[in-house]
């Protein structure tokens, strides 16, 4: 057993968000474990890019107002205690609603040791336009 003290929270990189966005890494599993657990926190209007996990991923909302929309589906609006999840390879983004923070546990499984890369691919940015399409929450 081994007590893992708070480390400082990472800003999220402009090429894969927009915003402000600060992440703070949970879990990172040592192999035989792929475990990932990320807190990511997303102020008033950001989020992230299109991208993709190899793995899919488990999102679990417990701050604010959130949104989550995979590509060619409905906006989806996350609040504290609901939990999404996105299957291997489904192009998605998730963010802040334009009025208020947002913070998520965002759970996922790192490559299998026969398994192809990359873990998570990213895209294009959400632009203010199809970001306003979901902003009247
Ligand atoms: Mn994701």
């Amino acid at each position: 057993m081994e007590l893992q003290s708070k480390t400082p929270s990472t800003k999220g990189p402009a090429d894969m968000f927009t915003g402000d966005v600060h992440f703070d890494v949970i879990a990172k599993g040592e192999a035989p474990s792929r475990l990932r657990v990320n807190l990511v926190r997303f102020a008033p209007g950001a989020r992230t890019a299109w991208h993709r996990h190899a793995n899919g991923q488990t999102l679990h909302v417990t701050d604010g107002v959130g949104l989550v929309q995979s590509r060619g589906g409905d906006v989806i609006v996350m609040k504290p205690g609901d939990t999404v999840y996105t299957p291997p390879g489904e192009w998605h983004w998730h963010g802040a609603t334009s009025g208020d923070f947002m913070c998520h546990l965002a759970m996922w499984e790192g490559l299998a040791e026969d398994q192809e890369g990359p873990e998570t691919e990213w895209a294009g940015h959400v632009g203010d336009e199809e970001y306003g399409a979901a902003r009247n929450f």
